[in-house]
């Protein structure tokens, strides 16, 4: 057991875009695997009903005792409700259908934007990451997930509507910013299912880098097919191929995160 009251508490980072299909539960699975090859202790929150970082950190969402759901309506404690990964060593607050009921039960409740924050609370001094793996909506399940986080990191891939999508994005963090989280920042954008063979990716990866400067991740990660096959094995990509070019960038990406957030404690500080 490590002693949770020597560090600090946790980093905690809400990987979200409220655009669908663009990596987010990718990220968060492999950033998680790729943070603990790193020795960092870290709790992958699933956030959304799919359920798919749950599954794929290769555990049966249909078969937990307990999850998120039960958490947030205070039914039950995160450490009740968390599932080691195995596979991709670092724990794991599951989710399934059940949760998008909480949406419903949240509306009525007292602060009903924070019963995250004040959950994750508890075992805050156990990690040295908490990654929120978020739904492809701006819902009051996101809405907990931005009001309990210190910053957000956005997969997205580099094609034209993507910086219409950002803009609304990076307003919405704004909005949280003032009304909700004065501890909320943009931590960056991470250029994912990169292919450097199209001209456009190129020219929007560019665009990106002229408006958003440092806020651009440095690690690029590829379009590449065994960061898709992982999941049906139930492992991240980092741990089922480690040599594929997609789990490369994902431990180069956890390799630079853990450097830009211990840069950004020392500016602050
Ligand atoms: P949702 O909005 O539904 O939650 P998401 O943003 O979490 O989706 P993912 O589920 O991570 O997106 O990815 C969507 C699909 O793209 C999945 O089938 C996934 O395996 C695939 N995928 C993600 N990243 C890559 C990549 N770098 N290369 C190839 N395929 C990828
Ligand atoms: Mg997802």
């Amino acid at each position: 057991m490590t002693d949770s009251t020597s560090k600090p508490g946790a980093r905690v980072f809400c990987i979200a875009n409220q655009k669908g299909g663009v990596g987010k539960t990718t990220t968060a699975i492999n950033l998680a695997a790729s943070l603990a090859q790193h020795r960092k202790r870290v709790l992958l929150v699933d956030l959304d009903p799919q359920g798919n970082a749950t599954m794929g950190s290769g555990i049966d969402k249909n078969n937990v005792a307990v999850n998120l759901y039960q958490v947030l309506i205070g039914e039950s404690t995160v450490e009740q409700a968390t599932v080691r990964s195995e596979s991709g060593g670092y724990d794991v607050l599951p989710s399934n259908r059940e949760l998008s009921g909480a949406e419903i039960d949240l509306v009525q409740m007292e602060n009903r934007e924070s019963q995250l924050k004040q959950a994750l609370h508890q075992v805050s001094n156990r990690y040295d990451f908490i990654l929120i793996d978020c739904p492809p909506t701006l819902s009051l399940l996101t809405l907990n997930g931005m009001a309990g986080a210190h910053g957000v990191i956005i997969p997205m891939q580099c094609e034209y509507f993507a910086l219409e999508g950002l803009s609304d994005l990076v307003n919405t963090i704004k909005r949280i910013y003032r009304n909700l989280n004065p501890d909320l920042e943009l931590i960056g954008l991470l250029r994912v299912m990169f292919d450097s063979r199209v001209t456009l990716q190129q020219q929007v990866s560019d665009q990106l880098e002229s408006h958003f400067g440092d806020k651009v991740f440095k690690a690029i990660v590829p379009r590449n097919v065994r960061l898709a096959e992982a999941p049906s094995h139930g492992l991240p990509g980092v741990i089922y191929d480690r040599s594929s070019r997609g789990a490369k960038a994902y431990l180069a990406f956890g390799e630079e995160l853990i450097r830009r957030v211990g840069a950004n404690r020392r500016a602050a500080a």
